[in-house]
C-alpha cells in the first residue's frame, strides 16, 4: 500500500526519463511514446527549447499575480489570438479549468439574453473534464457515477447527429450554447462527418447561441491544422485548449471571439495560478516549436502515413473494424474489448492506450518520423494479430 489515494490504476512502471519520442524506466529499458500522456507532449520529451525558456523564467521570474499585468501571458495571449482568430484569453491550469471558464461564459451569455436558466447542449460520448460542472458535461456514465447530485443545464443529444440538435432548437428555448469536440478522443477518436461542424455553426447562427468547442485534445496541431475546427470553413465563438499547449506544464486556456469577448468581467471569473510568467513562458516555447519544425504538416503527412500503414498491415485481422483518425490522432476499432493490449504492448516497449473499451488510441508526438511510424506499425500489427487468435 502506498499513500496515494487510489484514484488511477496505473500499470506496474515508472518512467525515469525521456528524450524525444522515447521514455526510459527504472530499469533503462526503452520505450516508443505513442500516447504522450494522452496528447500532452506533443513535442516529445525532454524537448530543449521547452527547457531552456523553462530553466531561464525560473531564474527570472515563476509567479506574480493576476493583480498585475504578466507580459509572457499578453504574448501567448495574442499569439494563440493570431493563430486561430479569436479575440481574447483566460488562462486556467488544465483542461477541466478551460471547459469550466466556458461554461459560466455560456451562462452569463445566456443571461445576457434574458434567459434565467440557461442551457448548454451537450453530446453523448463526449469528455469534457473531472470537476462537477464538467463531469456533468460529459457523456459518460462511469465519469459521472456516484457524484450526483450533478449540475442542471446540460442537455444531451447523441454526437454527430444534426437532426437531433436541431430539434432541440425548436423544443427548448432556454439553449444558449453547444459545446462540443471537433474529434471525440476519450470517446474512441470518434471522427463526425466533415461538413458536422459548419453545420452545428449554422445552427447556432440561426439560434443566437454560442458555438463552443472543446479542443483540448484537438487543439495545438494535433489533427493537421492548429486547431480542429480549421478543418471547417468556420471560427467558434468559444474555444478551450489545454493538454499540449504546455508539453506536460500545466496550462488552460479558454478563448472568446469578438462577439463574447467582454462577457467574462473584472470580478467574475479568476485563478491563482492561471497564466503564471512560468506555465505562459513554457507555452509560448511550445508555439514557436510548432511553428519553426512545421508540426502542423507533420502531423497531417505522418497521420495519414501511418493510418496507410496500419491499414495494410491490419487489413487481413477480420477483428479490426475500422481505423478512424484526423492527424496523429488515431484510433484502431476492434470488435471486443482489448484494455489487455495496454500491458502487452509495453513489454513490447510501446505506450498506447485503450478507449472506449475496445479502442486501441494512438496520440504519437507531432514530431513523428516513418521509421517511428513503422516501429508503431509493427508492433501493434503483431500485437493486434496475436491478441484476436487468443
Ligand atoms: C483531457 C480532456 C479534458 C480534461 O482536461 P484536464 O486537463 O484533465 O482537466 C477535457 N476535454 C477533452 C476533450 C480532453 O481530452
Amino acid at each position: 500500500m502506498n499513500s496515494l489515494m487510489s484514484t488511477y490504476a496505473s500499470l506496474p512502471i515508472t518512467f525515469e526519463r525521456g528524450e524525444g519520442a522515447y521514455l526510459y524506466d527504472t530499469e533503462g529499458k526503452k520505450y516508443l511514446d505513442s500516447l504522450c500522456g494522452i496528447a500532452v507532449t506533443s513535442l516529445g520529451h525532454s524537448h530543449e527549447g521547452v527547457a531552456d525558456a523553462l530553466c531561464d523564467q525560473a531564474r527570472t521570474l515563476i509567479h506574480t499575480s493576476n493583480i498585475y499585468h504578466i507580459a509572457n501571458q499578453e504574448k501567448l495571449a495574442e499569439k494563440l489570438c493570431k493563430l486561430s482568430g479569436m479575440s481574447n484569453v483566460f488562462f486556467g491550469n488544465s483542461g477541466a479549468e478551460a471547459n469550466e471558464a466556458a461554461i459560466k461564459l455560456a451562462r452569463l451569455y445566456g443571461k445576457s439574453r434574458g434567459i434565467e436558466t440557461p442551457n448548454i447542449i451537450v453530446m453523448e460520448g463526449s469528455f469534457h473534464g473531472r470537476t462537477l460542472a464538467t463531469l456533468s458535461a460529459t457523456g459518460s456514465r462511469k465519469v459521472q457515477a456516484g457524484f450526483s447530485p450533478l449540475l442542471s443545464g446540460f442537455v444531451r443529444v447523441p454526437y454527430n447527429d444534426i437532426a437531433a440538435v436541431e430539434s432541440t432548437a425548436k423544443h427548448n428555448a432556454d439553449v444558449v450554447a453547444i459545446l462540443v469536440e471537433p474529434v471525440q478522443g476519450e470517446g474512441g477518436v470518434v471522427v463526425p462527418d466533415a461538413d458536422y461542424i459548419a453545420n452545428l455553426r449554422k445552427i447556432c447562427d440561426a439560434n443566437n447561441w454560442l458555438l463552443m468547442l472543446d479542443e483540448i485534445q484537438t487543439g495545438m496541431c494535433r489533427t493537421g491544422e492548429w486547431f480542429g475546427f480549421q478543418h471547417s470553413n468556420i471560427k467558434p465563438d468559444v474555444m478551450t485548449l489545454a493538454k499540449a499547449l504546455g508539453n506536460g506544464v500545466p496550462i488552460g486556456a479558454c478563448l472568446a471571439a469578438d462577439k463574447v469577448r467582454d462577457v467574462l468581467k473584472a470580478g467574475t471569473h479568476g485563478s491563482t495560478f492561471g497564466g503564471n510568467p512560468l506555465s505562459t513562458r513554457a507555452a509560448l516555447a511550445v508555439v514557436d516549436a510548432m511553428e519553426s519544425g512545421g508540426l502542423k504538416k507533420n502531423a497531417s503527412e505522418m497521420g495519414q502515413y501511418l493510418h496507410a500503414q496500419l491499414a495494410e498491415t491490419l487489413s487481413g485481422v477480420a477483428a479490426v473494424k475500422t481505423i478512424r483518425s484526423k492527424g496523429l490522432m488515431l484510433g484502431i476499432v476492434l470488435d471486443r474489448d482489448c484494455g489487455a493490449l495496454v500491458g502487452q504492448a509495453l513489454e513490447h516497449g510501446l505506450l498506447i492506450n485503450v478507449t472506449a473499451g475496445n479502442v486501441i488510441r494512438l496520440l504519437p508526438p507531432l514530431t513523428l518520423t516513418k521509421d517511428q511510424a513503422d516501429e508503431i506499425t509493427r508492433i501493434v500489427g503483431a500485437l493486434v494479430s496475436a491478441f484476436v487468435q487468443d
